[in-house]
């Protein structure tokens, strides 16, 4: 059985991975990179139950359990580590000293919200490339291309996915775009699929420690935001904030940030830290996490076309759940069913088919993408 794989973000290498482990023959296409979306510019975070008391709970505790196993298993580092995780407020002057060395005095933490037993990061470029060599180590084909359609035989079972105007045949096909999964709503019945913007910014600074933050920022025009800020193993720190309702381009290597948006999170990093100053920057960009109408990710088989998973809409959490997510379309294609996971809340047939046609799922980016702002 040959299942074709389209998207190499963090839910596509995923996939591959855990299918490759299973034996199965996996072509996975990417159009622009692997990692070069959300999945290369997230934060990374990871918490074992954060989800708890929501239909992801199982989903994210599995996850976080797998994510502790994978480094080992696949003999490969991509800067998992545990961490400590704090809440507070910044942007004033608030008292005379620094909560934490590495933090300024116009931060003051409110409490921990995770320890080493329950918060973790992976740094998430490192992450999903490293599935996706393990999954090419395990015999899975990498191939470029932009997949614009499918196909189907005579008896409406799907036969292979176009790329670049050729023809992959599969026996199975599994749509892991992201935010540009609305593509396929073109193709075939699938629930609409928005995309929120979110900028960030990588700063090269050394030894900080392990101290993940979530901060209510208030900025000196009266305006306010929600800074998350990752120390990371390589010596970087992560900072992202600023969520938007920008259309989602065609090309995902087009993705650029909003006017203002990253001079915004500079001034907001460095009031949070004297250490975070604009010279450190080493990386500014945007990216767009995909989100469906109830929050919920989209994992199953798509009803109508035979043969034909869907595997995206992982909000703020797609690093997190990218390994039993994997492992589920795994266990489905191989075995039938899931066997960790109970997959029936994510069911893409809860949610009603948009109308098929990119021009109309586009409007509705606009009007529904921005509604969620934290975690
Ligand atoms: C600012 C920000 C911070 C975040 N922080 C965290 C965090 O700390 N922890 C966490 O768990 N999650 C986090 N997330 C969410 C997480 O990044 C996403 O949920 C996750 O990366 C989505 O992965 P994906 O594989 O579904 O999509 P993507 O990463 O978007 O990958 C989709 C891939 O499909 C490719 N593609 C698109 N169209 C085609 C086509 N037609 N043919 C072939 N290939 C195609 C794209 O090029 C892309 O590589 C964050 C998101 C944002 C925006």
């Amino acid at each position: 059985m040959r299942v074709v794989i389209c998207g190499g973000g963090a839910i596509g290498a995923a996939c591959a991975y855990y299918l490759t482990r299973r034996g199965t023959e996996v072509v996975v296409v990417e159009r622009t990179g692997v990692a070069s979306a959300a999945s290369g510019k997230s934060g990374g975070f990871l918490a074992l139950d954060w989800c708890d008391g929501s239909a992801l709970e199982p989903l994210a505790r599995r996850s976080f359990a797998l994510h502790a196993d994978l480094p080992g298993e696949t003999g490969r580092d991509w800067g998992y580590r545990r961490m400590t995780t704090y809440a507070g407020v910044s942007g004033m002057k608030m008292r005379g000293r620094a909560d934490l060395p590495w933090l300024s005095e116009a931060v003051a933490l409110q409490g921990r919200l995770g320890t080493e037993a329950t918060t973790a990061q992976v740094h998430p470029a490192l992450f999903t490339q490293g599935l996706m060599a393990a999954a090419i180590d395990g015999g899975a084909r990498l191939v470029e291309g932009e997949v614009t359609g499918l196909t189907q035989d005579a008896a409406g079972h799907v036969s292979g996915v176009r790329v670049d105007g050729e023809e992959i045949a599969a026996d199975r096909v599994v749509l892991a775009m992201g935010p540009w999964s609305i593509r396929a709503g073109g193709w075939l019945d699938l629930p609409a699929i928005h995309a929120v913007k979110g900028h960030s910014l990588v700063y090269d600074v050394q030894d900080v420690p392990a101290e993940a933050l979530f901060l209510e920022h208030r900025e000196g025009d009266g305006g306010s935001a929600s800074p998350e800020i990752f120390p990371r193993a390589d010596g970087t720190v992560y900072a992202c904030a600023i969520s938007s309702e920008a259309a989602l381009p065609d090309d995902p290597a087009a993705t650029g940030p909003d006017p203002g948006a990253i001079e915004r999170l500079e001034a907001m990093c460095l009031a949070i830290s004297a250490r975070l100053t604009p010279d450190r920057v080493i990386a500014r960009q945007a990216c767009f996490r995909p989100i469906a109408a109830d929050g919920l990710p989209v994992i199953g088989l798509v009803e109508g076309w035979p043969g034909v998973h869907v595997a995206t809409g992982h909000s703020v959490w797609g690093i997190l759940n990218a390994p039993a997510t994997g492992e589920a379309v795994a266990d489905v294609i191989s075995g039938g069913m899931s066997r960790h996971v109970d997959l029936s809340p994510f069911d893409p047939a809860r949610l009603p088919p948009m109308r098929r046609g990119p021009a109309r799922a586009m409007r509705r980016l606009g009007r529904e993408g921005a509604e969620v702002e934290r975690r």
